[in-house]
């Protein structure tokens, strides 16, 4: 009788089995195993992965780098001439030219405190996870479009700039002074008359 209960057994299992094993063979939602890298499992809206910086709305004010806990972005700027001062978000002033702005991903821990100060929003976390590289200096990311002879020449405009708006401040206060009438020295007044000695 075992015998029989045995082979009921084995046989009955072998059918569950063979029924999930069918039912999953046809069910088109389930992912088994995925094409990676042509296909790739969609991740979080709100996953943080490879941040991206929107370099033109980036005002250089180096608040994500002051945030970061681990130093991995790298910010060098200098003031722009009046005349190159634009407006971003439509009440950021962008007043610095953005010479480097580096992040190294192998540094990151993905903490996004760096994007929360962002006046602009400009730094972003995107949904890249897959930038693998033989060479951790792959993983520094550069966003400055200047290049270093732009800077070296936006520099040197500067220099002048401000030489020069110096000069007219130094003309201008000369020429005030030149104008203004001459003030008459005030005549000294005259000591107090000493009290004659009592007794
Ligand atoms: S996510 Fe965190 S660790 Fe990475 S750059 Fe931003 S602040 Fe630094
Ligand atoms: S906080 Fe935003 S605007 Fe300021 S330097 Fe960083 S990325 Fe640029």
């Amino acid at each position: 009788m075992g015998y029989f209960k045995d082979i009921y057994r084995g046989v009955s299992s072998t059918l569950t089995g063979m029924t999930l094993t069918a039912r999953e063979l046809v069910r088109p939602d389930h992912i088994v195993t995925i094409q990676y890298p042509k296909e790739s499992i969609p991740v979080p809206e709100t996953g943080r992965y490879r941040l991206h910086n929107n370099i033109d709305e980036c005002i250089g004010c180096n608040q994500c780098a002051n945030a970061c806990p681990v130093s991995c972005i790298e910010i060098k700027s200098f003031k722009r001439m009046d005349k190159d001062v634009e407006t971003v978000k439509e009440t950021q002033k962008k007043r610095l030219w953005v010479e480097q702005f580096d992040i190294d991903m192998s540094k990151c821990m993905f903490c996004g405190l760096c994007t929360w100060p962002c006046p602009t929003e400009c730094l972003t976390m995107t949904s890249v996870y897959d930038y693998s590289a033989y060479d951790f200096k792959e993983h520094i990311f550069k966003f400055s479009k200047l290049t270093p002879a732009e800077a070296e020449q936006k520099k040197a405009e500067l220099e002048a700039w401000t030489a020069e708006q110096a000069a007219l401040k130094a003309a201008a206060a000369a020429k005030k002074a030149a104008e203004a009438p001459a003030v008459k020295p005030e005549t000294p007044a005259a000591p107090p008359a000493e009290k004659p000695a009592e007794g």
